[in-house]
């Protein structure tokens, strides 16, 4: 005989934490099965050079509904940016440089026109089927660039701002971006202030676990699932290794990347299948070094395609040393095990640079996430989302991946897992009276 939970939630990440919390103080029983023999997901706080780093998602934000309740029921510290020194830009061929102000100066005018009908296609952000948006559907990252007629100068420091969250400007929809800026009010500074600055005392481990320690859930680690299966009455879920568990209702949380490895009946909707076919097309990595010596706080862009190392900035001084981080649009440019080739790409900026050591977790390579952070590709995010977004029957999907607001980030994760839970909770107990 199988078990049998009211809800089984798979993936143990931000969304499925909460969505395995929330059930769980509803007074469901509920089976969080996660396949790595950890909790975090794509937020992941590992060893290197002997100390706890943030190798996953990691910046968070009081603007972060979701985020920000869970910072403040948990008595968590976010931690302040550190100060920002000079910036400096890979335009046109030439390695530009400035104070930040400068930078804004540079970069402003044309990150405006980029965003400038950012509101008007999404005046209400939360719902992003309330403006036809079928044409900037259609419109990929380059599309827009092309549509600009920047100089190779302004078209080099566009991208280059852009690079720490893009893999390939063609396989981009534009929608994300959009929709990402409408959220902070068509402001792109504050989506840029809120999507990479401010991290939380003790990392998001500290976050995941304050949220687990109050679920009642049973986790399961290194359980991966392969098939779910519902069948009218109940959903039968089956893992790798051929056990059977039974529940009124099953949540995926999985990043749509790894979606296609587990067998979902009855078929999904064409779109919401096309959708995992076409995968998210980050291929991005998150690499860490650690640089000789404390060296003046600076930060670099690049743009992808132009560089291995994308987006760089000083983090902090450790030992006398500096550690940076450098966001790689395309995590096939570099390896962490050549540390030549990365002094090489910083000195680019920084000339008399030293790298002592450098690290990552390849999120690409990982057979549980196949890719970084999600930005759609044309054609999903305003269309195949809301499909998603209806339950498949009894089979609920969540993640950040999908999430209605705040896309491809820990709020959204949140922000999905909690809207599943919601929609499992009143369908378990309207079928149960
Ligand atoms: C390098 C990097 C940097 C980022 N930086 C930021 C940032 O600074 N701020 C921010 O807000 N966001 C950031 N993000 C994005 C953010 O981390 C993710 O969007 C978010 O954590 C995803 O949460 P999730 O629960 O939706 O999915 P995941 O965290 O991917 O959780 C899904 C879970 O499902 C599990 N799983 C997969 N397949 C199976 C299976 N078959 N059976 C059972 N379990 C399975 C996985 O192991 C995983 O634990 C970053 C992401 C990366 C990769």
């Amino acid at each position: 005989m199988p078990d049998k939970v009211d809800v089984a939630v798979i993936g143990a990440g931000m969304a499925g934490a909460i969505a395995a919390r929330n059930l769980t103080q509803k007074g469901l029983s509920v089976a969080l099965l996660e396949a790595r023999d950890r909790v975090g997901g794509r937020t992941y706080v590992g060893k290197v050079f002997g100390e706890d780093l943030e190798l996953g998602g990691t910046y968070v934000h009081w603007t972060q509904p979701h985020v920000w309740s869970e910072i403040q029921r948990h008595n968590l510290i976010v931690k302040p940016p550190i100060t920002q020194g000079d910036v400096y830009w890979l335009a046109n061929g030439t390695v530009h440089s400035g104070t930040h102000e400068e930078y804004y100066q540079a970069s402003n005018p044309v990150l405006t026109r980029f965003f400038a009908d950012a509101t008007a296609r999404f005046p209400k952000p939360y719902d992003v089927t309330a403006v036809d948006n079928k044409d900037a559907e259609q419109e990929t990252i380059e599309d827009r660039v092309n549509s600009l007629q920047l100089s190779p100068y302004d078209r080099d420091v566009l991208k280059g701002t852009l690079a720490g969250i893009v893999h390939s400007y063609g396989a981009h929809g534009v929608t994300q971006l959009l929709h990402g800026v409408a959220t902070y009010f068509g402001d792109y500074r504050s989506f840029y202030e809120t999507a990479g600055r401010w991290s939380i005392q003790g990392g998001t481990k500290a976050l995941i676990e304050a949220i687990l320690n109050e679920s009642t859930a049973e986790l399961r680690l290194s359980t991966p699932v392969s098939s779910v299966k519902d069948d009218g009455s109940q959903v039968i879920i089956t893992t790798r290794a051929g056990q059977t568990l039974s529940a009124h209702s099953v949540i995926l949380t999985l990043p749509v990347n790894t979606l296609g490895d587990v067998q979902i009946t009855p078929p999904l909707p064409p779109a919401v299948r096309t959708m995992i076919d076409q995968k998210n097309p980050v291929m991005a990595g998150k690499l860490w070094v650690l640089a000789k010596g404390e060296i003046p706080h600076f930060s670099a862009y690049a743009p992808a395609g132009k560089h291995p190392l994308n987006v760089i900035r000083t983090e902090r001084y450790h030992k006398g040393d500096t550690f940076i981080v450098c966001m790689v649009s395309d995590a096939a440019a570099i390896s962490p095990n050549d540390l030549g080739a990365i002094q090489t790409a910083l000195r680019k900026f920084v000339p008399d640079i030293k790298v002592v050591n450098a690290a990552w977790h390849n999120w690409c390579a990982d057979e549980f996430s196949k890719g970084g952070w999600m930005i759609h590709r044309p054609g999903h995010m305003t269309v195949t989302l809301p499909h998603i977004w209806r339950p498949h029957g009894r089979i609920y999907f969540a993640g950040s991946d999908i999430a209605a607001l705040n896309l491809g980030s820990i709020e959204g994760a949140m922000q999905s897992g909690a809207a599943a839970a919601r929609d499992v909770t009143a369908s378990f107990f309207k079928s149960k009276f």
